[in-house]
């Protein structure tokens, strides 16, 4: 179990300068717009990274963040479970245009007033880590709801349904 208490806010270039190996969780509850899109926000970030600075004397940080989320599963409409795991290299820079100029390997992470919001930065990375769509596993969703979502008989009269006979005979035709 990891119990360590992170900072919200930290500086990468004295990070980075004294070589701090971070390690700990980022509570999810803290990240407004992932909890956004997340039947639940409850439950942490696990997040390692390792700073130091690099051969061109660049902030940098190193490590990974994983973290158990919860959408809605499109076919059942109930949460699903979703593991993320996403490495992180992260480069610090003043602003924009010195992001631009960041090697590829490195992700960009523009510091306010030589700062940074950890919850913030872990939100960006995990947003983007996030599916487009999200499911259960096979068979893996929730019987009463798939039940539920099939009987829709109290639809409207006027809305042009597939006879469900009509179906299952096209696909004994198919079949033989
Ligand atoms: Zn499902």
């Amino acid at each position: 179990m990891l119990n360590n208490t992170l900072p919200k806010y930290f500086d990468p270039r004295k990070y980075a300068n004294q070589k701090v190996a971070l390690e700990g969780r980022v509570a999810l509850a803290l990240m407004p717009e992932l909890s956004e899109v997340l039947t639940s926000n409850e439950g942490d970030a696990v997040v390692h990274l390792d700073f130091r600075v690099d051969e061109d004397r660049r902030y940098i940080a190193t490590g990974s963040v994983k973290a158990t989320v919860h959408l809605e599963c499109q076919r059942c409409m109930h949460p699903v479970g979703i593991e993320l795991g996403v490495d992180l290299s992260l480069g610090f820079v003043y602003d924009e245009d010195h992001a631009k100029n960041l090697p590829a390997e490195y992700d960009p992470v523009v510091m306010t007033e030589g700062e940074v919001i950890l919850a913030d930065m872990i939100e960006q990375e995990l947003l983007l880590a996030l599916p487009i769509v999200a499911y259960h596993e096979e068979n893996g969703c929730n019987p009463m709801a798939l039940k539920y979502a099939s009987s829709t008989d109290d639809a409207p009269d006027d809305e042009i349904k597939p006879n469900p006979f009509s179906v299952l005979a096209d696909l004994k035709v198919k079949k033989s």
